[in-house]
């Protein structure tokens, strides 16, 4: 059996849990419309998805919103509501810190933007212990789309099975499994623990 060479993990809902639905209610509060529809613009909209293939700046992602909703606070007030949605999942970052030990190397490979970024990267000392990062705004493509699985491969010099990888929704794994990657649909930590250790990686001393 192929021992992969690189393990490449999705960020939201396999290492951090978000929910947008606290930002919210706190937008909400000072806006003319509900936390129901300050979600709509936020999680999962077109808006979003422009903004995490880096297509818009945090200034025109912010003023969309706030033509919307009639949002009265600041950019820097959202900004520090709209990052600040995120939970460790600590097994599946004890689980990156056993790779890293073991002398694996390990990639982030996200849709997500700066601002979410940003909070990250300041937030969570682990975040910054990966071999490289392929994140969509930086790139102008989001996962399924291929062109961002080749940068994965690129910044990683590992291909097809010798990649191993993470993530939570099943149109990216598909992706990824028909590049041959060893793709792995994480539904809870357990789970990941235990497909890896059948892979022959990260599994627990
Ligand atoms: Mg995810």
């Amino acid at each position: 059996m192929q021992i992969p060479g690189a393990v490449v993990f999705d960020l939201g809902k396999v290492l951090l849990d978000f929910d947008y639905t606290i930002a919210a209610q706190k937008l909400a509060a000072e806006s003319d419309v509900s936390a129901e529809q300050i979600r709509g613009f936020i999680d999962h909209s077109p808006l979003l998805v422009r903004y995490e293939k880096g297509k818009i700046t945090r200034e025109e992602f912010f003023e969309e919103v706030r033509r919307a909703s009639g949002y009265r606070g600041t950019l820097q007030a959202f900004s520090a509501m709209f990052s600040d949605v995120f939970t460790p999942i600590q097994p599946m970052i004890e689980l990156k810190q056993r790779l890293t030990a073991a002398g694996i190397p390990t990639y982030i490979f996200s849709n997500t933007n700066e601002l979410a970024i940003t909070h990250i990267q300041a937030t969570y000392p682990f975040y910054s212990t990966f071999d490289g990062y392929v994140v969509s705004y930086e790139h102008g493509f989001m996962k399924p789309e291929s062109e961002l699985y080749e940068r994965v491969e690129a910044i990683a010099g590992h291909t097809g099975g010798s990649i191993c990888y993470l993530d939570d929704r099943l149109e990216n794994i598909e992706a990824g499994a028909r590049r041959g990657w060893k793709a792995v649909l994480h539904r809870s930590p357990g789970q990941s623990v235990e497909a890896l250790s059948r892979l022959g990686i990260g599994h627990q001393p």
